[in-house]
């Protein structure tokens, strides 16, 4: 066994992290089959009754702790789990497994599973597929408990670093608390629940490492690269002094940089907003200094339900969000199911048609509270949107007869559909701003999976950058606000290629504002804009990386070396 080894999955919490790492979940459960006869079956069905109540009162007791150290945000993440306990489609098909055909829990509880995970792991919506997990989730803590397992309890010595297959939501309350200072899982993506959790947390993650191609044992030295997406296990001396001058120096960067100037270096002010999933994210954004919320993710509200929360639920976190960053401008999306085609505004079914209505009337009952924008998610022909303004105004018409008072908004759309961009002079005539959403308009002009560990590098693809200079470009020329919210702007080679390009708002995960802000007063606009042409001209993506860090490397050199960029 070689070391260091070297891992690299999904970067979902920034940060620098380094220290033993501490193993759980280690041992595969093998799951045996067992017949059990008529007699048995009560004192089976008891055994896995008292699991299920088991399993409870520790979810129970998580939402506790999480609700105690940060509110009742989080809350729904684990009420899911709980419903889930009283759920007839999942525990009394167990049970009736169990007792119609005499098996045993476990591999009754597995059947079920199963069955019920593969409609929606079939599904195209990441949306549908991450709902898969919260099933193996129940599962898992229901096998703990049908073997009388504990809990593995967080490391009472020193830091650690925690490698799991994948946590529970429940486990990561527990154990994402300190002395855990990183994490590294097989499984998830940047929108998992585990992501999420990292993030709210502040601990550097990395997920979607893929199955551990070594043995890691515990105490070895594991360094997390939470900018990047790096692991290192089994670290040298020098490699680990070196992650804890960046973990320290990104520590102090970040204190000194909330409350600088988006200044370039010839003088002209960026707006930098900050993209946010959760309203626990907006005190975080004014301490960042973000000068409004450019992308509200709404569909993160439905991540643990059946279907969107109601109007006045809805309204209600609206309001909250919009009073708190009064008066700076936030920018809800509606729901976005990514690759759900169904979801998409021209061709909404009844059911979901409602829902959109719900959430555009909630939206427009809080612009009254503040300084609000609405914006629509992958559009892709021009009807679409004409559709999704006729659907505004059709809710306003509504509210009014309702007596409900809403006022005047901005109505702008993503452009994060090839479509979009390359028609954009013809989408300016109707929407009121673009926000460019780098992360869908590099997938869907490449054709490569956005779960990719390395689709941080596509959106500098010149076939990108042409999209996006051009959807600027119109957006200029008919003098519409045009920022650049996908996780280009949140890179600072892609960030400084959006300046050169013409961007002059940005929107960036919460922990990056500061970030952004300091490689904004590094760049030259002039410069930059400089690199932008010749970067049109390369033909591919590495060729731009090098390209920008070779002309801008000179001001951005010692801030770049520092994030370990360049
Ligand atoms: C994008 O696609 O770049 C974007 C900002 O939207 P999301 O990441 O939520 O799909
Ligand atoms: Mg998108």
């Amino acid at each position: 066994m070689t070391r260091p080894a070297r891992l690299k999955g999904i970067a979902a919490s920034i940060g620098v992290a380094v220290g033993p790492a501490r193993v759980i979940g280690r041992e595969r459960r093998r799951l045996s089959y067992r017949r059990i006869d008529e007699e048995t079956v009560s004192s089976e069905l008891a055994r896995f009754e008292q699991a299920v109540s088991k399993s409870r009162a520790e979810i129970e007791a998580a939402r506790q702790e999480l609700t105690q150290q940060h509110g009742s945000t989080y809350a729904p993440i684990l009420d899911v789990y709980l419903l889930m306990h009283g759920d007839a489609l999942l525990i009394d098909a167990i049970s009736e497994t169990i007792r119609n055909e005499r098996i045993n829990a476990e591999w009754a509880l597995s059947r079920v599973a199963e069955h019920l995970k593969k409609p929606l792991l079939e599904d195209a919506s990441s949306y549908f597929r991450e709902r898969a997990h919260d099933i193996d989730h129940v599962k898992e803590h229901l096998l703990r408990h049908l073997h009388g397992e504990h809990r593995s309890e967080p490391s009472t010595e020193g830091p650690t670093v925690l490698i799991a297959h994948d946590l529970t939501p429940a486990d990561a309350v527990h154990m994402l608390a300190p002395p855990t200072v990183g994490l590294v899982t097989e499984m998830g993506a940047g929108s998992s629940h585990t992501a999420i959790l990292a993030r709210t947390f502040g601990v550097p993650a990395v997920v979607g490492v893929g199955p551990l191609p070594v043995e890691i044992e515990d105490d070895e030295v594991v360094l997390v690269d939470g900018f990047s997406g790096d692991v290192t296990v089994g670290a040298s001396p020098e490699e680990r002094r070196a992650a804890e001058i960046r973990r320290d120096r990104f520590t102090a960067f970040l204190e000194a940089e909330r409350s600088t100037s988006a200044v370039t270096r010839d003088g002209v002010s960026i707006s930098v907003t900050a993209n946010v999933e959760l309203p626990s994210e907006v005190e975080a954004a004014l301490e960042n200094g973000a000068e409004g919320i450019g992308l509200y993710r709404t569909e993160f509200m439905c991540l643990d339900r059946m279907e969107p929360p109601s109007e006045d639920e809805q309204f209600e976190v609206y309001r909250r969000v919009v009073t708190a960053m009064a008066p700076k401008t936030v920018v809800f999306r509606t729901f976005d199911w990514r690759g759900d085609k169904r979801l998409r505004v021209h061709d909404l079914g009844e059911r979901q048609r409602a829902w959109m209505k719900t959430q555009v009337k909630a939206v427009l009952r809080a612009s009254g509270e503040g300084s609000v924008a609405l914006m629509f998610p992958m559009v892709a022909t021009v009807e679409e949107f004409r559709g999704a303004r006729a659907l505004v105004e059709q809710c306003r018409g509504e509210l009014s007869n309702e007596s409900a008072s809403s006022a005047e908004l901005p109505i702008g759309m993503m452009v994060e559909v090839p479509s979009a961009a390359l028609l954009a002079e013809r989408f300016a005539q109707q929407a009121d701003f673009f926000a460019v959403g780098t992360n869908d308009l590099a997938h869907y002009t490449l054709a490569f999976d956005r779960r990719d560990s390395r689709s941080a590098a596509r959106p500098l693809d010149p076939a990108v950058l042409r999209l996006l200079e051009r959807t600027v470009a119109a957006a200029t020329r008919a003098d519409m606000p045009c920022s650049m919210c996908g996780d280009m702007a949140a890179d600072p080679v892609g960030l400084s290629m959006a300046l050169g390009l013409g961007y002059r708002q940005i929107s960036v995960p919460v922990s990056v504002v500061p970030l952004a802000r300091a490689v904004i007063r590094n760049v030259d606009l002039r410069t930059a804009a400089e690199v932008a042409r010749d970067a049109l001209e390369c033909s591919s993506a590495d060729a731009v990386r090098e390209l920008v860090v070779d002309r801008l490397g000179a001001h951005l050199g010692a801030l770049w070396e520092e994030q370990g960029i360049a």
